[in-house]
């Protein structure tokens, strides 16, 4: 249920959280614009129990919220999010790129990367330290070591980083050195790995399953949500289709889709999505085109000699071109780079 605040004094809203909370409903406090709503969620059954509030003198009105994700819908949340990710904005107008390798593999290729792609005007670093491989014979990261080299290369560059975790131990270790989590497609739907990233005190960049519907990815970002971290940047990166030419297919619909549903900023993943390296310019430009608000795109000084998705990474010489070729399409659409 949506309560609507007449009042945005915080003894009142506070009263209110109690009374939700008594009514054994969890609340979440949704400051916007122009209203501050208190949503009550919990169990659907017996919810009219909440309408009584609406006798509080400084509550206007309480509704139920129909969409089955709550806290990620637009009914609790009509502007759009901004997400702080290490003192990078993401959403609203802030257009963010976050490049880097698939893995970390050394100390010099992540700082070389890093130095790159900053350069080249990237906002965040991204580099993977934990792996989910499709096979377990397939390199599998280099973890801890990874995590450190990671942050020192974003460190150096002045540059807040992006990594995965993979299982829920992982997500502390995770979001000591990183400033954002970011959860795999083939662990959307691992839910004990979302409840923890759900307790993170770091934003969570959340991608979109394999195999998964738009709705079932917005339920993924309610899991997140709901158990208290309300930053969650969404990441298209393609679907499985009978197409064989390309790694995914890029639902590139699913960006004005996603907008219309959910507040939360919504970014793509060309690199993944086309598995191609040749593919990544151009469908870079038309995610800026479709109303995304940033990119997630794989850079390998040496693509040859990558340990994992070398075939799609962009040389920094092509980042560069990327960068150059999405700045006038970005101001088109509004957004700063
Ligand atoms: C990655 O970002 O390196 C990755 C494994 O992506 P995805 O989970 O989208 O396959
Ligand atoms: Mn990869």
């Amino acid at each position: 249920m949506i309560i609507v605040m007449a009042s945005s004094k915080k003894e009142d809203v506070d009263h209110v959280v109690q009374r939700v909370e008594e009514l054994g409903y969890k609340a979440h406090v949704i400051v916007g614009v122009e209203r501050t709503v208190v949503a009550a969620v919990g169990d659907e059954r017996g919810k009219e129990r909440l309408i009584s509030l609406e006798a509080l003198p400084h509550v206007e009105k309480v509704f139920p919220i129909l969409k089955p994700y709550k806290l990620a819908g637009r009914e609790v949340k009509k502007e759009p999010s901004v997400i702080n990710c290490g003192g990078v904005s993401v959403g609203a107008g802030h257009f963010c790129v976050m490049a880097g390798p698939c893995s970390v593999e050394s100390a010099d290729q992540i700082m070389d990367t890093a130095h790159a792609v900053k350069e080249a005007g990237a906002h965040m670093l991204r580099g993977g330290a934990f792996k989910p491989r499709t096979s377990p014979y397939s390199f599998q990261g280099m973890e801890l070591e990874g995590l450190k080299l990671l942050w020192a290369a974003g460190q150096a560059c002045k540059m807040p980083v992006v990594t995965e975790a993979t299982t829920p131990e992982q997500v502390a270790l995770v979001a000591e050195f990183a400033d954002m989590i970011q959860i795999g497609a083939r662990n959307m739907q691992n839910y004990g790995l979302l409840r923890a990233a759900g307790k993170a005190k770091k934003p969570v960049l959340l991608k979109r399953g394999m195999m998964s519907t738009i709705n079932e990815f917005l339920m993924s970002a309610e899991y997140i949500m709901s158990e208290g971290n309300p930053d969650v940047v969404l990441c298209e990166r393609g679907i499985r289709t009978f197409e064989t030419e390309t790694r995914n297919t890029l639902d590139i619909q699913a960006v004005p889709v996603i907008k219309q549903y959910s507040h939360l900023p919504i970014i793509v993943d060309p690199s993944h999505a086309a598995g191609r390296w040749e593919l990544v310019i151009p469908m870079a430009c038309a995610a800026v085109a479709a109303g995304a608000d940033g990119l997630i795109v794989e850079v390998h000084p040496e693509p040859g000699r990558a340990m994992s998705d070398g075939q799609q990474s962009l040389k920094p010489a092509r980042f560069e071109e990327m960068m150059n070729a999405i700045r006038p399409l970005a101001e088109v659409m509004g957004k700063t780079l």
